[in-house]
């Protein structure tokens, strides 16, 4: 596969070639020059940034025959088998695949026994805090007594997970996602080695798409070499991963700046039937509307990843500061919501409704319920909602009054939100949607819209009732 190809011939062989990450690349030259090595290191960061590839680079610079050097010299033995991944001394442990105690007692064992050519023997263990408890609680018996010239280095992506008592023994790395620009520059250097031809800007949008990750970033440009003859161009990148280029979000934004709603939402549409998931389009318009608020706090251009015809485009966009800060206020809120939703696209557009809502009628209508209590039910009246809906179902649906039973129901103004714990009863009462409006409309006496969502989306509940109010009296105010 070239995928294979490209990624392993460019692997980076020394400290020097490492995109990024270069805090880390100044430590770690440090120790290696003072002799001071630690018995364990911890590379904790997101995918794809580089730290089993620096792990590799260690164990190298500790074995070179000219080592502990900064610059192994790619010669020796050693230096060879590392590149090739086939050194007996550096063990390379997946804690995806073996979670295990029996690879950890394996590795005990192991650690006992001197390096064969090396002078250290290096255990890279990849994403460790998969490991289960048994194995920490192995692997920490060899952390409490490490064994002369043997170098952990665990690389995880999520060091919560790492028990404290191991943690505390390991010396830690923070790796942090890569920028676009660091990303660019790296695939730059590949695609000239390769002869690929791709423009900066087209590689600006992958980078973009690769979100941190440079493995990402590798990935997306080995598959497009494999389909793309001649020059690789921004529609073969949004052809590919579709990815929403510049002209969208301003069209989006430009649009949400008129509230203009049905012109949005077409936008929106076009979008996504072009491949566009809603994560992505909620990525990459808060991206846009950050870098509107750096604009407009005149930080350094190139701490702003966008070119020219961006950022002039994005500073005549019609907001000012306070507009664009409450914004992305608004957008932060919705991001667990898009992210968890079974219907991330719903979510998507009631951000896009609420970023388009003026404040003032919203506010508006939050007096409202003080000004006529009769409307506004609170949670305790909703239960006694919940009661009539269950016994008229009870005679006619026996199965849909179950689900209703167990759900949680509640009313604000005219929203009612049923909060079911399983996605079978969700979609068992959202197929029977427009009779709930109806029983409601008679329970009730209102006009009622009625939501059904699943248990873990709770925490946004209140933001969504308020937003559901939002959207539909500020169509009564006007
Ligand atoms: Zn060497």
């Amino acid at each position: 596969m070239i995928h294979r190809v490209i990624s392993l011939k460019y692997r980076p062989q020394t400290f020097d070639d490492l995109t990024g990450q270069k805090h880390i690349i100044l430590s770690l030259k440090g120790a290696l020059r003072t002799g001071r090595i630690g018995h364990a290191f911890l590379f904790a960061g997101p995918r794809g940034v580089g730290k089993t590839t620096t792990a590799r680079i260690l164990a190298k610079s500790l074995n070179c025959v000219e080592g502990p050097t900064v610059e192994p010299c790619q010669q020796c033995q050693s230096c060879k088998e590392i590149t090739l991944s086939r050194s007996i001394d550096v063990v390379e442990i997946d804690g995806a695949s073996n979670r295990g105690i029996e690879e950890i007692r394996n590795l005990r064992e192991g650690v006992k026994y001197s390096p064969l050519q090396g002078r250290y023997k290096v255990y890279i263990i990849d994403e460790v805090h998969m490991l289960t408890q048994e194995a920490f609680n192995a692997l920490l018996k060899t952390l409490e007594e490490p064994p002369p010239k043997v170098v952990f280095v665990f690389a995880t992506t999520n060091p919560t997970k790492i028990p404290g008592t191991i943690l505390s023994r390991c010396q830690r790395f923070v790796f942090k996602r890569l920028t676009a620009k660091e990303i660019v520059s790296r695939l730059r250097k590949i695609a000239d080695a390769e002869a690929i031809h791709i423009s900066n800007k087209a590689l600006f949008y992958l980078a973009a798409r690769a979100d941190g990750s440079i493995r990402d970033g590798e990935s997306i440009l080995e598959q497009l070499t494999s389909f793309v003859e001649g020059e690789i161009t921004e529609q073969d990148i949004f052809n590919l991963v579709g990815f929403l280029d510049s002209s969208f979000y301003f069209a989006l934004i430009q649009q949400v700046a008129e509230k203009n709603l049905g012109e949005v939402f077409a936008t929106l549409n076009n979008g996504i039937e072009n491949g566009a998931d809603p994560m992505e389009v909620y990525r990459g318009l808060t991206a846009y509307l950050r870098a509107a608020l750096l604009l407009h706090a005149q930080v350094p251009i190139d701490m702003i990843e966008l070119d020219e015809d961006e950022i002039t485009v994005l500073k005549k966009m019609p907001f000012d500061e306070p507009r664009i800060v409450s914004m992305l206020e608004t957008c932060l809120e919705y991001e667990e919501m898009i992210k968890r939703s079974v219907n991330a696209r719903v979510a998507l557009e009631l951000l896009l409704s609420q970023l388009i809502l003026p404040g003032d009628e919203h506010r508006v209508y939050k007096d409202k319920p003080k000004s006529n209590p009769g409307t506004h039910n609170t949670v305790r009246e909703a239960g006694g909602i919940k009661e009539e809906l269950f016994r008229r179902l009870q005679k006619n649906g026996p199965k849909l009054a179950g689900i209703i039973h167990r759900a949680d129901i509640r009313q604000e103004g005219n929203a009612v939100l049923i909060t079911v714990d399983n996605e079978f009863s969700q979609k068992q009462l959202q197929r029977s949607i427009g009779r709930f409006r109806t029983t409601l409309k008679d329970i009730t006496g209102q006009d009622v819209t009625v939501t059904v969502r699943l248990v873990e989306q709770n925490q946004k509940d209140d933001k969504f009732i308020e937003t559901m109010k939002g959207l539909f009296d500020a169509e009564e105010i006007r």
